[in-house]
């Protein structure tokens, strides 16, 4: 049988140029992560050629009864991992999720209330370019100016004052614990359906480390390829009233076929995720990004909120240095970050003073010697650049990446578990 590489030579050196990149580099973007062998061989199977519109045991189409097994499996691992009462793995994407969500239980003009992209909420949750910005009207809530944490009392009283249909609770840049029992009882004062979308911390949820939004909120959503290291693609989970509107939200009111190979994938990740070790690995996950959060804050370059509970951060770069000359500097170095916007940012959205969200776990020996971790003084271009070549002729002690690789081929995360 004829191969990518024979058939299509360009497409081949591209795939292969990107399997080495993610090795040799150290991937720290939170919303990324590396799904196991065995969800990418369940997202690379033969399910991909069916069609199963509709859901299990009510499909539009003949031949439904395998792939109507893994849907089935997906939704009772994604109920045991959660204890929610109702799930749909269907939707593609996790903007995808949101937008079905919103439209299951509101009109369009409705207010919502979510947290202002400009403070670590999500596009979906209201931003103007975002089709929640357009069909709704947007309250935005965001961060403490003097803490960066999220302000609940002043949320409250927004709350009171904007009286919104739903609020929407999670976030892609926020480094602390969100209290999702407070969210729930601003809400439930106000009327107001509770949204949470849980897409950047579900891993950490799934292990119990990070408080569970589901006995708060009405509607819970998640991407399953960032914490939760599944294939990428979208999960809503709900209470048992809305599961009807929500699926017929999802199909057929915004998606056509599911993407039965990727569901199958999900049911791998959920397995995986149900398993002892996936706790160890969230915890080591949580254990890094405070370490290197502390260190950098050590040499002068502070987190927003002064540290992490979770898998990310961010840095608050200020003057220093931009976070798209950050992001580059580290990509030189093999680092892979991305640049953010920060709460209260001075310089215009092109040039966000952030980067820096860490996702990937460390290797233990990197941790274990600060003076390899490159970060920091990396973020100063002149001194990297120089550092980089010197390093490259072995002079000076820093971290190269290519070479931690080498020794943690599959996943850092296993060989750094306590
Ligand atoms: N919700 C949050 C909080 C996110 O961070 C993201 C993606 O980064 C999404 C939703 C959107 O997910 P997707 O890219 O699958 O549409």
């Amino acid at each position: 049988t004829l191969t990518i590489a024979d058939f299509d030579p360009v497409l081949w050196d591209a795939m292969r140029k990107e399997t080495r990149r993610q090795e040799d580099h150290v991937e720290l973007i939170a919303s990324e992560n590396y799904a196991s062998p065995m969800v990418m061989a369940a997202q690379g199977s033969v399910l991909t050629n069916k069609y199963a519109e509709g859901y299990p045991g009510k499909r539009y189409y003949g031949g439904c009864e395998y792939v109507d097994i893994a849907e089935q499996l997906a939704m009772d691992r994604a109920l045991e991992l959660f204890g929610a009462e109702h799930a749909n793995v269907q939707a593609h994407s996790g903007s995808q999720a949101n937008q079905a969500v919103y439209l299951s239980v509101l009109q369009p003009g409705d207010k919502i209330m979510g947290m202002s992209l400009a403070h670590g909420g999500h596009l979906t949750h209201g931003a103007k370019v975002n089709v929640s910005g357009k069909l709704f009207q947007v309250a935005a809530y965001g961060v403490r100016a003097e803490d960066g944490r999220i302000d609940y009392d002043a949320m409250a009283e927004q709350a009171e004052r904007e009286r919104p249909k739903m609020i929407v609770a999670g976030a892609s840049a926020y480094s602390r614990v969100i209290d999702f029992a407070r969210i729930g009882e601003i809400a439930r004062s106000i009327g107001a359906y509770l949204l949470v979308d849980m897409a950047h911390i579900a891993g950490l949820v799934a292990t119990g480390l990070h408080p569970s939004p589901v006995p708060h909120a009405d509607f819970v959503t998640t991407t399953t390829h960032k914490t939760l290291r599944g294939p990428r693609g979208g999960l809503i989970l709900c209470r048992e009233q809305y599961g009807k509107k929500v699926n017929s939200l999802i199909f057929p009111g915004l998606q056509g076929g599911p993407l039965m190979h990727v569901i199958a994938a999900k049911a791998v990740a959920f397995r995986e995720a149900l398993r002892p070790e996936f706790k160890s690995y969230q915890q080591q996950v949580i254990h890094n990004a405070q370490t290197l959060s502390k260190v950098l804050a050590g040499r002068g370059y502070g987190a927003v909120s002064g540290g992490t509970d979770n898998h990310l951060f961010l840095l608050n770069l200020g003057e220093k240095v931009t976070g798209k000359e950050a992001e580059e500097a580290l990509g030189q170095a093999n680092i892979t970050v991305n640049k953010n916007a920060v709460p209260f940012d001075i310089r215009p959205r092109r040039l966000p003073a952030a980067s820096g969200l860490v996702r990937r776990p460390l290797p233990r020996e990197v941790l274990a010697r600060p003076k390899c971790i490159a970060w920091a003084t990396a973020l100063r271009m002149s001194w990297m650049r120089a550092a980089m070549l010197r390093s490259l002729s072995g002079s000076v002690q820093i971290w190269r990446p290519s070479a931690i690789s080498s020794r943690c081929t599959a996943e850092y995360s296993c060989i750094v578990r306590s």
